[in-house]
C-alpha cells in the first residue's frame, strides 16, 4: 500500500484525492487543509451581493473521510520536497507522493494602505463586513481594482463591476463606477474584439473602464497609480497574489514567484512532487501565463492523479494537461458568458468569449452544485 499527501483541499487537491480514491481504492490518500469547508470562488460574490439561487452550501471537508480520504485539519508549515514530506501540526507526514495544492495567497501587505481602506472581494472572511458596507453606501464614486498580476480568475473584476452596478442600481443608489487594471486590456487573451464586447458592456452601463493603472498605495479617500490619484467614497480592490511562504521556503520556486512544473505532467523537479493550480507558473505558447482557475486546478489534479498512479504501477503515465475549459463571467440582468477554449494549444492559444446568455447563467449555478455533488456526501448538502 502506497500513501499520497496532498496539501490542499480545494478544486486541484478534492479532484486529486477523488481521482485517486477512484484508481488506487486500496492506498492511503491523506489530505491536509486548514479550512474546514470548501466553498467555490464566486460563491463570494454571489453571497456579497444576496444574489445567490440556491441557499449558501459549503462542502466539509471533514466528510471526505466517507469516500476513504484522510483528512488533516491543520495548517502546513513546513515542507520538505526532497523528503516528499511536510510538517501540520508539529507532525511530519511522509509520503510515496506528495501533491502541493495550496492556492495562492492574497497579498495585502503589499500595497500599503490596501487592508485599511480598501474592501477585500477575494477574502472569503471579509463577506459580512463587505456586505454591510455595501448595503449602507449610500451613494458616491465607486473605484473597483486589480491592485497586482496575475489574480485568480481573470473575468472577475468585469463581473464584480457590473453586478455591484446592478446592486447599487437596483437600490436607487447613486454611483460612479470606475474599474481599473495593469493590463493594457481588460482581458488580453480575448484580444481586441473580444475585450471590446467587455468593455462595451461596462460602457453601456455607465461604467468607466481605466487599463494601464497601476496602484502603488491606497489612502483615505484616494488611490496612488504610478500615473497620479484617483478619488474614491467606496473601493473595492483585488489585492495582489502571492505563492504561500511555506511554499517558497521549501525552494519549490526554485527562486521564482510560483512553483515551476511541467506544464502537461505537474512534475516538479523533485521526483515523487507535484504542483497543481493557483500555486503554479504554467507559461502557455504564447509565454503568458496560463490563469489562475479552478477549472484548470481541478483538471490538473485529475491528470497527477492518474501519474500517480501509473508510477506505483510501474507503467508509463499516459494521461497529461491539455489546458482545455473555461471560466465563466456573469454580465448580471440574468445572463453570462464564458471565457472557453484551448489555452494550450500550439503554437498559441485558441480562447473565444461565447455570446451572453441565461443558458451559461444556468451552467454557472450548474458548476458549482456538480462539484459539491460529486466532491462531498449528498446527505448534507
Ligand atoms: C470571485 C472569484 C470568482 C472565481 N470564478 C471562477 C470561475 O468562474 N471559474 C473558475 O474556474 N475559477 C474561478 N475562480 C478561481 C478559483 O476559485 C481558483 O482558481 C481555484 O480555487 C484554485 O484552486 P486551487 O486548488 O489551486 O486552490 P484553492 O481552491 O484556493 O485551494 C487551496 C486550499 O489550500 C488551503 N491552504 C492554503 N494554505 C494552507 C496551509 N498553509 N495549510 C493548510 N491549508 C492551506 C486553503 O485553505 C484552500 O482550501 C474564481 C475565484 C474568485 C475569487
Amino acid at each position: 500500500m502506497k500513501r499520497v499527501l496532498i496539501l490542499g483541499g480545494g478544486f486541484g487537491g478534492l479532484a486529486t484525492a477523488h481521482t485517486l480514491r477512484t484508481l488506487r481504492p486500496d492506498d492511503e490518500v491523506v489530505l491536509v487543509d486548514r479550512a474546514t469547508h470548501f466553498m467555490v470562488g464566486f460563491r463570494k460574490i454571489w453571497d456579497l451581493l444576496g444574489l445567490s439561487p440556491q441557499p449558501a452550501v459549503h462542502g466539509r471537508l471533514a466528510d471526505l473521510e466517507q469516500f476513504g480520504i484522510q483528512v488533516i485539519h491543520g495548517a502546513v508549515t513546513k515542507l520538505d520536497p526532497d523528503g516528499r514530506a511536510a510538517e501540520v501540526g508539529g507532525r511530519r507526514l511522509e509520503a510515496d507522493a506528495l501533491v502541493v495544492a495550496l492556492g495562492a495567497s492574497l497579498g495585502t501587505d503589499r500595497i500599503p494602505g490596501f487592508s485599511h481602506y480598501a474592501l477585500n472581494v477575494y477574502d472569503p472572511r471579509a463577506i459580512a463586513r463587505n456586505r454591510e458596507a455595501l448595503q449602507n453606501f449610500s451613494g458616491g464614486r465607486v473605484l473597483l481594482g486589480v491592485f497586482g498580476l496575475p489574480y485568480k480568475c481573470p473575468p472577475a473584476p468585469y463581473e464584480i463591476a457590473l453586478l455591484v452596478q446592478e446592486f447599487f442600481a437596483g437600490r436607487g443608489v447613486a454611483a460612479t463606477m470606475e474599474v481599473f487594471t495593469p493590463q493594457p486590456s481588460s482581458m488580453p487573451i480575448l484580444g481586441q474584439a473580444g475585450c471590446l464586447v467587455i468593455e462595451g458592456r461596462l460602457m453601456a452601463r455607465g461604467i468607466t473602464f481605466l487599463p494601464n493603472h497601476t496602484a502603488t498605495a491606497v489612502e483615505e479617500g484616494e488611490v496612488v497609480f504610478t500615473t497620479g490619484r484617483r478619488p474614491y467614497d467606496l473601493l473595492l480592490g483585488i489585492p495582489p497574489h502571492r505563492c504561500p511562504a511555506v511554499i517558497v521556503e521549501s525552494g519549490l520556486t526554485d527562486g521564482g514567484a510560483w512553483v515551476s512544473v511541467n506544464p502537461r505532467t505537474l512534475e516538479t523537479r523533485f521526483p515523487g512532487v507535484y504542483a497543481v493550480g493557483d500555486v503554479t507558473q504554467v507559461l502557455m505558447a504564447n509565454d503568458k501565463p496560463l490563469p489562475k482557475a479552478g477549472v484548470f486546478a481541478e483538471s490538473q489534479g485529475r491528470v497527477v492523479a492518474h501519474r500517480i498512479a501509473a508510477a506505483f504501477e510501474g507503467r508509463p503515465p499516459d494521461v497529461t494537461f491539455e489546458g482545455q475549459g473555461g471560466c465563466f463571467l456573469e454580465f448580471g440582468h440574468g445572463e453570462a458568458a464564458m471565457i472557453e477554449g484551448h489555452f494550450m494549444a500550439e503554437p498559441a492559444p485558441q480562447v473565444r468569449l461565447t455570446e451572453a446568455s441565461k443558458e451559461y447563467l444556468d451552467q454557472k449555478q450548474a458548476f458549482e452544485q456538480e462539484r459539491l455533488r460529486s466532491w462531498f456526501p449528498q446527505d448534507d448538502n
